[in-house]
């Protein structure tokens, strides 16, 4: 079998296409290899090389051994050198290289080959010895650290007291003997370390390196890495072994790194950072402070070192010429490390660049407008998710940070304000126009209004997809949940986090991208949606199919959306509009209330502000489809817990604590979302139903007066699990519309359809559509009844499940296609069988991620319906599943 491909010298083994079997560093060194492109000589280890190590004991197959010393022998001749030769050794890198890039795997080691006898060599070869010595200390130290496991510091403190005793400030102050010097007190230390001498034959190093690469496959940051971005073990990693060139041989050598454009604004300009007389990782391990590559950057950041461009000026034309061709061959934003040898230019690496999401849509669109790239092409370049970076704060990535703890990115953004620890101080402050953070151990239900009122959340316990997370990634509110080193103390009305005590009204900046609390009040970058957002939604609208709705109950969030390009609500949550201060008071009368009268007058009083909610978003939607469902949580989400709460609530609303108290232990339920909840609270107080179907017909009649426009509210029945229980509560809305038409004499035209939401509804479907003119499914919950899992409860073994491979990903976050998915395709196919015209959509955290999107695409669902600030992460992925 062939374990190892060569490039170099014009010509490889290798493509950019073979990234699977050499990884992506080294397809894209055999790719530029082929182009022409000066790259130095070296060959490739295969990644199945790596998959026939760890299944076989960690060994490695028989072959591999010539194979290497025979492509070590090309390298060579190519070099003019060889490979532990004691006059004219030829020296390497062995690099790691993933298909996809990876942080968590070995470093690279530079200078392989040098010993005692081979430095001296090389001091001869180039004429300059403090070069030898320079690059035998380095190897030593990257070498030591990386394949013999000893701590940089040990390397960095023998340096530093060295640099100490002689009076010397910076690296450039050494000369030959110094770094001799360095070199013999490495090795002493080396040996006390290890009990044995620092490996001086080139063999034993270069074997030595890669056993590491291939072992470093394995350590718990690459698996830890491969976990969070779902990379497979099985991928394994390739191993480059590489001539050296060298970027430390004097002024006329260098070496840095650069993208072809802004990474950061997409901007079309090359960009980058290099070191005269430099090494490796020198330009990024902040050693010195690197200088610009251009002229135009150098003037920008007002710098007196000078560019590359009039320190190299030939290397620079050669090496602009060289990126223009890298960018046009791969057609899209490369990143690129080089290095200059004496005045020659080398290239090491290239790449897709990483990019922000900004420069992501200017790069795309600018590329499909200079005809680079098909317009097709630049929709399929942006990722959908990224596109939240956009439309939400974010910290001055130059302002200080001071790091109080770090949570989940629950949700993206950053807010700032005073902390507060309950949701009514939250509301009372926020009247008053002042900012501030909620801060709780965990938000329920009743916090919604707190949630609203906070610029943002943080909670102490709970996982991306608690209560918290889900709610405020549904308002677009930043939130960082399960800040587990942050200490909250309700009594005392403390916030306790590194080594600090903050009290309430104090400051801090949470920040839903990265998890991270900091003190005090960031400085903020507001969001901008530029051109290039708007010309590549454009395109990407005229691709889908899909629709792309919102869920929205509150008028703010309805806005929101249809400036994000929401084409109308699929899920309305009325429950939502009774968590307000004066509405709660007329819920709970209803619940407390003895008979059906009395639950009828205070459902009276519920009646005109639910008609005026109504109203307010019709006429936002502009006669766009409004999907209104009916009540659905479990009543007892309504009342006060704790004696202290009822007796308040007692007093409010003037009944007796002690009733309110039983009332209360009566709606308690074991298992309140297999409970009293959906259509059935409709079942047993049809008055409740029948009081939002006239709120929803007869804000439906007012709206289309208002506006001139004709209004077709769609009124979904949550938690169906038969068709005669659809039929029982259908039948309440179908008298309630006849009602409202007589009363007010206007025709109405109205739908009405239920949530799919259990699995048995899913398998009914063919019944249950003859009686459904819409589905919506509710995948939230379907996923919890589908698997059994509470999703409430589920951050307790979630991880575990994702962490040891059992779910690929949170089926709370990514539907589960398999399972959850096969129900909604079954359901599909029974509904349209029953009713070839029913409107199919999907309501819930599902309709705003991508792979999701993707899916119900597939389907062939009319639409997805999504949290505000996801529906642009829709569009796009609907986008891109149509091409
Ligand atoms: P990473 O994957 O962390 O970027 P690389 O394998 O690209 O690691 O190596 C890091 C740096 O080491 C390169 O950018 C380059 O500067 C230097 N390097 C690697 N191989 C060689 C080589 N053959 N000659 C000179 N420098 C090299
Ligand atoms: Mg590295
Ligand atoms: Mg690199």
């Amino acid at each position: 079998a062939k374990w190892v491909y060569s490039f170099g010298d014009g010509v490889a083994e290798g493509r950019s296409d073979m990234k699977n079997l050499l990884g992506g560093k080294g397809a894209n060194l055999a790719e530029m290899a082929n182009l022409g492109l000066p790259v130095p000589p070296g060959f490739t280890i295969t990644t199945e090389v790596c998959t026939y190590y760890y299944k076989n004991g960690r060994q490695y197959p028989p072959e591999l051994k010539d194979q290497v010393e025979a492509a070590l022998l090309r390298v060579g001749q190519i070099t003019g050198r060889s490979f532990s030769s004691i006059e004219n050794p030829l020296l390497v890198s062995v690099r790691s290289g993933a298909r996809a890039s990876m942080p968590g795997m070995m470093d690279t080691v530079l200078n392989l080959g040098l010993n005692d006898v081979t430095v001296e060599a090389l001091a001869k070869s180039s004429g300059d010895r403090r070069f030898a010595f320079d690059s035998y200390r380095r190897f030593i130290t990257m070498y030591s650290n990386v394949v013999l496991g000893i701590d940089h510091d040990v390397f960095e403190e023998i340096l530093d007291h060295y640099k100490h005793s002689k009076g010397y400030v910076q690296d450039t102050d050494l000369d030959a003997a110094d770094w001799e010097e360095i070199v013999a007190r490495y090795k002493t230390r080396i040996g006390e370390e290890l009990k044995a001498p620092f490996p001086q034959d080139p063999f034993d190093q270069l074997w030595g390196a890669i056993g590491a690469v291939f072992g470093s496959w394995m350590n718990q940051r690459a698996i830890t890495y491969r976990r969070l971005h779902s990379i497979p073990e099985s991928w394994g990693t390739a191993v480059n072994v590489q001539a050296m060139v060298f970027g430390n041989m004097g002024e006329t050598s260098a070496t840095g790194v650069a993208f072809t454009r802004n990474p950061s604004t997409g901007e079309n300009k090359l960009y980058g950072e290099f070191l005269i007389n430099a090494q490796g990782e020198d330009v990024v391990a902040g050693i010195r402070t690197p200088q610009e590559i251009t002229e135009e950057a150098r003037i920008a950041a007002g710098s007196d070192k000078p560019s590359m461009e009039t320190a190299l000026p030939e290397v620079f034309l050669r090496f602009k010429t060289v990126a223009e061709t890298l960018e046009r061959h791969y057609r899209d934003m490369q990143d690129m490390e080089f290095t200059v040898e004496r005045g020659r230019l080398w290239m090491l690496q290239t790449r897709n660049g990483k990019r922000t999401a900004r420069a992501a849509l200017r790069v795309a669109v600018e590329m499909a407008q200079a005809g680079d790239i098909t317009k097709d092409e630049a929709v399929l370049r942006v990722d959908p998710s990224s596109l939240d970076q956009l439309l939400h704060p974010t910290i001055d990535p130059k302002a200080p940070r001071t790091v109080l703890g770090t949570g989940l990115p629950a949700s993206p953004g950053a807010a700032a304000g005073e902390i507060v620890f309950t949701s009514d101080e939250a509301a009372a402050l926020k009247a008053e126009g002042r900012k501030v953070i909620l801060v709780r151990v965990e938000t329920s239900p009743e916090d919604i209004h707190g949630m609203h009122a906070a610029e943002g959340i943080l909670t102490t316990r709970g996982g991306m997809t608690s209560h918290a997370a889900v709610v405020a990634r549904g308002m677009g509110k930043p939130c960082v949940s399960g800040a587990g080193a942050i200490r909250v103390d309700y009594a005392a009305g403390t916030l306790t986090a590194g080594g600090k005590v903050l009290n309430k009204g104090d400051h801090v900046t949470i920040d839903g991208g990265t998890g991270q609390v900091l003190l005090g009040l960031a400085p903020m970058i507001e969001p901008e949606l530029s051109g290039e957002f708007t010309t590549l939604m454009e395109w990407a609208d005229a691709r889908r199919r899909l629709k792309v709705r919102t869920n929205a109950e509150t008028p703010a969030d309805a806005r929101t959306a249809r400036t994000f390009g929401a084409e109308g609500i699929g899920l309305c949550r009325t429950e939502h509009m009774f968590f307000n201060e004066d509405r709660i008071v007329a819920v709970r009368e209803m619940i407390l209330a003895d008979d059906e009268a009395g639950r009828k007058a205070a459902l009276a009083k519920l009646l005109p502000m639910q008609r005026d909610d109504f109203v307010e978003l019709f006429e936002i939607m502009k006669g766009l489809p409004v999907t209104i469902r009916l009540l659905d949580p479990p009543l007892h989400e309504f009342l006060p817990h704790g004696d202290e709460e009822i007796a308040a609530v007692a007093k409010q609303i003037g009944a007796d604590p002690k009733k309110l108290e039983q009332r209360a232990a009566q709606l308690k339920e074991f298992n309140p979302m297999l409970g009293f909840r959906g259509c059935r609270l409709a079942v047993v107080y049809p008055e409740i139903a029948e009081m939002q179907a006239r709120a929803i017909f007869e804000a439906a009649v007012i709206a289309a007066r208002k506006t001139g426009q004709p209004v077709v509210p769609e009124v979904m029945v949550p938690l169906v699990s038969t068709k005669a229980e659809l039929d029982l509560v259908k039948s309440h809305i179908v008298e309630m519309a006849k009602l409202v038409e007589q009363e007010s004499g206007t025709k109405l035209d109205y739908h009405i359809g239920t949530m799919i939401e259990l699995p048995r509804a899913a398998l009914r479907a063919g019944d249950i559509a003859a009686s459904a003119e819409f589905f919506s499914f509710g995948t939230n919950d379907l996923t919890q009844t589908t698997f059994g899992i509470s999703r409430d409860d589920a951050a307790l073994f979630l991880d575990s499940y994702t962490a040891k491979n059992i779910f690929p990903c949170d089926p709370f976050v990514s539907i589960d296609q398999d399972g959850v998915g096969e129900l909604i395709e079954i359901a599909a196919e029974r509904g349209r069988k029953t009713r070839p015209d029913i409107k199919l959509g999907i309501c819930g955290e599902h309709g705003g991620d991508p792979a999701s999107v993707t899916f119900c695409a597939k389907t062939g669902l009319d639409y997805v319906s999504c949290s505000p600030f996801r529906v642009p992460i829709a569009r796009l992925a609907a986008a891109q599943a149509a091409i």
